[in-house]
């Protein structure tokens, strides 16, 4: 099958054309209109595939962008994702536009990750053209992961778009060309209020119940859920509470940043910090959990072992390359899709390196390995 390779050689200049394209406008999560543009040239670019395109909850930051294919057989598809949005304000492509020195591209978001939804495209365009697409194919992009979908439905959007899909390959870059990630920690932040009883500590102190004495004999017990050993840890990482000296504090909160390696971790971490409220020092206080964000965990499960082990195969006779499993610190939309039943594989797409920083660059050779790796992979796979 030197067919696809050879094609997507031959689609070099396109693929960057393509990433110059994308890079050249500056596309924050929050910019509305600079998704819009984004959206519309993938858009665009997709619809010359013969996709059928959907754009899901318009009209604000948080769309979500969704391109399918039929394929030959009536199967479950396969999931391709990435996102559009990078963390660079407005301003930032004409101050550092998009250029090639060598082997490098160089532009905001080029390696996190519009170079990697080129990948996703043209590998897409290389099975259209050798005709080699047997399972319908999915293509899902979010424009706003790197605010972690907060305030946001894309998340819930994925997860119900992933659903029922035969696995996912998801277009995240990677430091090398040996490195497919298999497991995520996933996070949470989680707000914990203590509501007490103000009272003038001079004239009646008794009266008062101070949140923040609660809120103090909590923190040492919350900090202890921590076991490394397991992936699990909790930074007390914000407190605020009290308006004066001379004052009991009514109020007291702190801002929790969770990790963990599995939803189960996840499920009984957060039933230990209710747990851990309910139990109070200071009589008459009240506490209230609220997690503002969850970023589900990538978990290596059986079927993504499978998944990494079709594709070292498929990369062994595609690009001569012994494929390693390692695992990413951050989090990625890859955790949405195994914590809904979807085997997943995340960090296929373009080979780079200083991801949210103006040194971040993304090789053009990795475009063409990538694409034909993930083009053979697809086609392979029954
Ligand atoms: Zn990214």
């Amino acid at each position: 099958m030197r067919n696809i390779q050879q094609y997507l050689v031959s689609q070099r200049a396109e693929m960057i054309a393509l990433t110059e394209k994308l890079v050249n406008i500056d596309s924050p999560s929050t910019h509305l209109a600079g998704i819009k543009q984004v959206a519309t040239v993938l858009s665009e670019k997709m619809q010359s595939l013969g996709m059928q395109i959907r754009q899901i909850d318009q009209g604000k930051p948080g769309m979500v962008l969704v391109g399918e294919l039929a394929g030959v057989k009536d199967q479950a598809p396969v999931i391709l994702s990435g996102h559009l949005d990078t963390v660079f304000p407005v301003g930032t492509a004409t101050a550092r536009p998009f250029k090639v020195v060598g082997d490098k591209m160089l532009g905001p978001g080029v390696y996190d990750m519009k170079a990697g939804l080129v990948i996703g495209l043209f590998a897409i365009q290389a099975l259209q053209r050798v005709s080699l697409l047997k399972r319908p194919l999915k293509m899902i992009i979010v424009s706003d992961e790197e605010k972690l979908h907060f305030d946001s439905r894309a998340a819930a959007i994925m997860a119900q778009e992933v659903t029922g899909g035969a696995y996912g390959l998801n277009l995240e870059g990677a430091a090398k060309c040996t490195q497919i990630s298999t497991h995520q920690r996933g996070g949470m932040i989680i707000d914990i209020t203590v509501h007490g009883k103000a009272a003038h500590s001079g004239i009646e102190p008794q009266k008062g119940r101070s949140a923040i004495l609660e809120l103090a004999d909590k923190l040492p017990k919350l900090a202890a859920l921590t076991d490394m050993t397991q992936g699990i840890h909790v930074n007390c990482g914000m407190i605020s509470g009290g308006i004066s000296e001379n004052i009991i504090p009514d109020r007291a909160k702190v801002s929790l940043g969770v990790r963990f390696k599995t939803e189960k971790q996840r499920k009984e971490l957060l039933a230990k910090i209710i747990q851990l409220t309910q139990e109070h020092l200071v009589l008459d206080t009240t506490t209230e959990v609220t997690v503002r964000t969850k970023i589900d965990s990538m978990e290596e499960t059986k079927q993504v072992k499978q998944l990494f082990a079709d594709l070292k195969q498929t990369a062994q006779r595609v690009n001569l390359l012994t494929l390693e499993a390692v695992g990413d610190s951050g989090a990625s939309d890859a955790g949405i899709m195994v914590t809904n039943g979807v085997p997943c594989l995340d960090g296929v797409g373009v080979v780079g390196d200083g991801a949210h920083t103006d040194q971040e660059f993304a090789k053009v050779s990795s475009m063409i390995e990538r694409a034909s790796l993930l083009a053979e992979f697809i086609m392979e796979q029954e």
